[in-house]
């Protein structure tokens, strides 16, 4: 659940020590209540200690529980540092796939509020971003990078997978109808750049690489999946 941070086995170490050392003292000293009254401080301050580092896990949990965009229900950015740092240093294990990065942009956005008014704006968003959550893995993370920008990250996958997830992706999308006010429909189309890491050690790079991609996506035309070379 916490994905082991370096303190959680400071938990460990302690119940060790509590099981190994201090209870079989105590079992042999059932008499002298000294013995007891040290073990038993002993047996305490280990207590406090294991408490007070799953306290902190939970908050850590919690607040990243929290970091849910308000409108579109996407993971902050502020994360993104953390969630890519650390697939970084999962990526140079030597059996490891890779992670992909796709940057999804809703194209002609602009003229969805202009034409409707920005609360239509709003809900269609909000739909779009919900059909993206709903094709990634419960694993996988979507951050909110911009206005109507999407930051996806797919762990564990190799580069031929990472297209065909844009690709699932842009379909659900350009083959939902957004329902409107008044019982009106609306079509959206979306623009994925993708690329994968696999012994690429600054995530920036990544980012911009999918960047690049997207601009591409864009220029070509729109409604499609660029996926990096490099
Ligand atoms: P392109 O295909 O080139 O991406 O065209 P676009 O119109 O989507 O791009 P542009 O960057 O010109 O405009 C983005 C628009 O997205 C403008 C901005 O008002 C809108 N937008 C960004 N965030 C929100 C939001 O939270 N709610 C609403 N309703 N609109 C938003
Ligand atoms: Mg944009
Ligand atoms: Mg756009």
């Amino acid at each position: 659940m916490f994905d082991q941070p370096p303190s959680l086995s400071d938990v460990g170490k302690s119940i060790q020590h509590i099981d190994k050392e201090v209870l079989p003292k105590l079992e042999s000293r059932l008499e002298d209540r000294a013995a007891i009254f040290l073990q038993t401080e002993i047996i305490e301050h280990k207590l406090a200690k294991i408490r007070f580092i799953l306290h902190q896990a939970f908050d850590t949990h919690m607040e990243f529980e929290n970091a849910r965009d308000v409108l579109t229900q996407l993971l902050n950015r502020r994360f993104m540092h953390t969630v890519l740092s650390r697939e970084i240093n999962l990526q140079r294990r030597p059996d490891a796939l890779g992670f992909g990065l796709l940057l999804l942009d809703l194209d002609h956005f602009k003229q969805i509020n202009d034409h409707h008014g920005h609360a239509v704006g709003d809900v269609v968003l909000k739909k779009a971003a919900n059909l993206i959550s709903n094709a990634i893995r419960p694993s996988d993370f979507a951050f909110r990078y911009g206005g109507e920008e999407v930051l996806i990250v797919l762990v564990e996958v190799e580069p031929s997978m990472t297209k065909e997830i844009a690709e699932k992706i842009r379909k659900h999308i350009a083959q939902h109808q957004f329902s409107l006010p008044e019982d009106k429909r609306l079509r959206l189309t979306t623009s994925i750049g993708c690329a994968h890491a696999k012994g690429k050690y600054d995530y920036q790079m990544v980012i911009n690489e999918a960047d690049k991609a997207l601009y591409q996506a864009k220029h070509l035309g729109r409604n499609r999946v660029f996926m990096s070379a490099t």
